[in-house]
C-alpha cells in the first residue's frame, strides 16, 4: 500500500508550497536512505522523488538502477514516512511502480513529447487511483502538453499536476532548459485547477542560479517545486552540477519569499481593488485609442488606393519604429516589448488597410453589375 491514502494525497495536493525533492537517480540504498532522512528532517518536503529508469540523451550514460531501486524506495518510504514519486515511461514501469506502492507517478519531458507513449501510459493507468504529474514536453508546445493532460485525464486519473522544467530552444540562454516563463504562465492559465509545480533543477542545470529561479517561479504563481537533492551532489551519478544537499535546500527555502495567493487583510483587498480599477480604466483607454488609430490607418489605405500606392512602405515603418524605440527608456518599457507591440499594431494596421483596399477594388465591378 502507498505510504499515504488517495484521500490524504487529495488534501496534500492543496498544500502550498508543495515540495517534491530527492535525488535525480536512486544510486544505492545507502545514498537513497541518507538523502531521504536528511530531507525529512528539513520539514519542508512533501514527496520523495527518485529516478529509477533514467531517460538519457546518449547511450552509455547511467540509465538508472531499475526495479531494485523501487524496493529501496519502498523501504526508505516506510522508514521516513515520506510518500514517493517516480518517473514512468511505459506499461511495464507503471506496473512495477504500482507493485512497489509508489504514491504518485510522473511523466518525464521526453515522454510527454510523444503521444504514443502518453497514450500507452494512459491505457496502463485506466482504473488506477493514483495522482500523475506531467512535465512539459521538451519542445515549447503547449498543445502537446495539454494533449498529454487530456490523455491522462481521459483514463480517469482525477489528480493531475503539471511540472514546468523548461524547454529546448536554439542558442545559449544561460539555462540548461530555457524557462520561457510566458509559456508556463499561459499553461497555468489554461489549466487553473491543476497543481502547477516548477522544476528549477532541470531548468537551471547548475546550482548557482537555482535560488533566483525558485524566487521567479514563486513570484509568478507556481504552487511549489520538484527539486533535486543528493546527500553528496558532486559524486552523483547523474545531473551532479544541479543537485543540492538537503542542508543547502533548507537554507535556500529559508531565504525565499514564499508568496501567498491571497491575503485575509481587508486593507490589502481595498487597495488592490482600487489599483485594479485603475488598470481596467487604462486598458479601456488603450483599446479606444488603438481603435481610433486603426480608423486613421483605414483612411490612409483609402488614399493609397486612390493613388495606386502599395500598402507596405518599409521606410515609413522603419522611421516610426526608430522613433518609438528611442523613447523606450523614458517610458520605462523594454525594447523587446515595444518591438512586439509595434509588430502587432503593424500587422493589424495592414489588415485594416487591406480590407479597405479589397472593398474599394470590389466596388467598380459591383457598380457595373448593378448599373
Ligand atoms: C528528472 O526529473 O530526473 C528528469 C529526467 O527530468 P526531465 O524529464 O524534466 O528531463
Ligand atoms: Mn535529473
Amino acid at each position: 500500500m502507498s505510504a499515504i491514502s488517495f484521500e490524504s494525497l487529495q488534501i496534500l495536493w492543496q498544500k502550498r508550497p508543495f515540495i517534491i525533492s530527492g535525488p535525480c537517480s536512486a544510486e544505492t540504498e545507502g545514498q537513497l536512505r541518507e538523502t531521504a532522512f536528511l530531507l525529512r528532517d528539513t520539514n519542508r518536503v512533501d514527496l520523495l522523488r527518485a529516478g529509477i529508469w533514467k531517460p538519457r540523451t546518449k547511450p552509455g550514460l547511467f540509465e538508472g538502477v531499475g526495479v531494485k531501486g523501487l524496493a529501496w524506495l519502498e523501504q526508505v518510504s516506510k522508514e521516513t514516512g515520506l510518500p514517493t514519486t517516480v518517473e514512468v515511461a511505459n506499461t511495464k514501469q507503471v506496473e512495477e511502480a504500482l507493485k512497489h506502492n509508489v504514491s504518485v507517478l510522473w511523466v518525464g519531458a521526453r515522454t510527454t513529447v510523444n503521444p504514443f507513449s502518453v497514450q500507452e501510459l494512459a491505457d496502463a493507468l485506466r482504473g488506477v487511483k493514483i495522482p500523475v504529474l506531467i512535465k512539459n514536453p521538451i519542445s515549447p508546445d503547449l498543445d502537446l502538453w495539454t494533449g498529454a493532460v487530456e490523455r491522462i485525464a481521459g483514463a480517469g486519473i482525477e489528480l493531475i499536476g503539471l511540472i514546468h522544467r523548461g524547454f529546448s530552444t536554439f542558442g545559449e540562454t544561460g539555462y540548461r532548459n530555457n524557462p520561457l516563463w510566458q509559456l508556463a504562465i499561459e499553461m497555468h492559465l489554461r489549466h487553473p485547477d491543476l497543481l502547477f509545480l516548477t522544476d528549477p533543477s532541470h531548468i537551471c542545470g547548475r546550482r548557482d542560479i537555482i535560488p533566483q529561479t525558485i524566487q521567479r517561479a514563486i513570484d509568478l504563481g507556481s504552487d511549489g517545486l520538484m527539486i533535486e537533492s543528493h546527500c553528496d551532489p558532486d559524486q552523483a551519478w547523474s545531473d551532479a552540477a544541479q543537485q543540492l544537499t538537503p542542508t543547502q535546500l533548507k537554507q535556500i527555502f529559508e531565504e525565499i519569499i514564499w508568496r501567498k495567493v491571497d491575503s485575509p487583510s481587508s486593507q490589502y483587498h481595498t487597495a488592490l481593488d482600487a489599483l485594479r480599477r485603475e488598470i481596467n480604466q487604462y486598458d479601456e483607454e488603450v483599446l479606444q485609442i488603438l481603435s481610433r488609430r486603426m480608423q486613421v490607418a483605414e483612411k490612409i489605405g483609402q488614399y493609397k488606393q486612390e493613388h495606386q500606392i502599395t500598402i507596405l512602405q518599409t521606410a515609413r515603418w522603419q522611421e516610426l519604429s526608430r522613433r518609438v524605440l528611442e523613447k523606450s527608456e523614458r517610458l520605462g518599457l523594454s525594447t523587446t516589448f515595444l518591438t512586439q507591440f509595434l509588430a502587432a499594431i503593424h500587422m493589424e494596421s495592414i489588415t485594416h488597410q487591406k480590407r479597405v483596399l479589397d472593398q474599394l477594388q470590389k466596388k467598380p465591378s459591383f457598380e457595373k453589375e448593378n448599373s
